[in-house]
């Protein structure tokens, strides 16, 4: 039951096709970064015209590589939200018409389902039930996870999500756009201990996260006529303090509901020192812990398809289009 899969909610135009039996067959990427680089950040219209130039190829290089004619799909799965609502159309719109053209039911997929269940994709799957650590450019999330569907929100950002705050923090020190990976790189040479940030909200009870007051932390310590040694130093300061707040909150979240695994997915979840830290925590506890491969860490097709295959090998599908801007993942069906 091969399902094709359409990711274009923000700036990356993807294309992949997961079959049931035979996993995932083929995926292929454009990634928009040098588009919008100059303007540091996602420019909406343009994101819009790029994936309509770019999504029909994509979706050819797919079914060319996996060898299937379009007839051959069992489904069309397409991101429908939450997303940049022009950017959202644009894939919703191939998805629809081209499950109209071969008769092929369409699948409206979630896009933090996707990077929830992306690690499903690699063989050492999660078993249900686990902890998820959802950490992405627009969402921090920790949602205990039953079941397909089944989603409880435990904790999340009041403020900047953690990929966010990577980013924004970035920009300030002077790192190219987008600036997480960046700022990841440049902690590698930055001096333990120098910079010591806050770890917020973990001195009380609760799972909720707030990362907007480390930016100013930083801010106030970053010094005039900073050396790329002090940038460094307080790079590795400030990934430290956001993934020790990660790694503690985590640690919580599997206490109190005794869940034997954590899955940590989102762009942030690409993060090594993040991965790093919540090994230690994982050997320790002996809960087992699980990571999409970093290429479907970000955004990605192959995540897409996969949740359009489970959800429509259960029944689900329909032949309306949607885009919905904004949508809790607390709102979706179970299956
Ligand atoms: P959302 O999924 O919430 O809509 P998004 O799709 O923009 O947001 P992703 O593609 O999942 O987010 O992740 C992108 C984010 O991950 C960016 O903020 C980026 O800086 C961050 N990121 C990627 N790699 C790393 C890394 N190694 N360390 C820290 N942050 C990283
Ligand atoms: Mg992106
Ligand atoms: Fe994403």
């Amino acid at each position: 039951m091969p399902v094709l899969g359409i990711e274009t909610s923000c700036d990356e135009t993807a294309a992949a096709i997961y079959d049931g039996e035979r996993g995932l067959l083929a995926h292929a990427l454009y990634s928009q970064v040098a588009l919008h680089a100059e303007y540091g950040g996602v420019v909406p219209e343009l994101a819009s015209r790029d994936h309509v130039a770019r999504i029909n190829p994509l979706i050819r290089e797919v079914l060319a590589r996996a060898n299937l004619r379009p007839d051959q799909l069992t489904g069309v799965a397409y991101t429908a939200g939450p997303g940049l609502v022009g950017a959202l159309m644009v894939g919703g719109a191939v998805a629809a018409g081209m499950a109209a053209a071969h008769n092929l039911p369409l699948i409206p997929v979630h896009h933090m389902e996707g990077h929830l269940l992306a690690p499903m994709l690699e063989a050492d799957r999660p078993q249900f039930p686990f902890m998820a650590l959802l950490v992405s450019g627009g969402h921090t999330l920790l949602v205990a996870v039953r079941g397909i569907g089944d989603y409880e929100i435990l904790g999340e950002s009041l403020d900047d999500a953690v990929g966010e705050a990577f980013d924004k923090t970035a920009k300030m020190m002077g790192l190219p756009y987008p600036g997480g990976p960046h700022l990841a790189k440049l902690a590698q040479l930055g001096t333990p201990g120098r910079y010591k940030f806050p770890r917020p909200m973990t001195d009380r009870p609760g799972l909720d996260f707030s990362f907007s007051g480390l930016k100013t932390a930083v801010l106030t310590a970053l010094p005039k006529g900073a050396t790329d040694q002090d940038k460094a130093d307080i790079a590795h300061g400030f990934q430290e303090a956001v993934t020790e707040t990660l790694a503690i909150k985590c640690a919580r979240a599997i206490e109190q509901t005794g869940f034997p695994a954590l899955v940590v997915a989102g762009g942030v979840g690409a993060n090594l020192r993040l991965r790093e830290r919540l090994g230690e925590f994982a050997r320790k506890n002996n809960i087992s812990l699980h990571f999409p491969r970093h290429e479907f860490c970000t955004d990605n097709a192959a995540m897409i398809a996969y949740v359009g295959w489970a959800r429509r090998s259960q029944g689900q599908h329909t032949h309306t289009l949607l885009a919905r801007p904004r949508w809790p993942i607390t709102e979706l069906e179970t299956v």
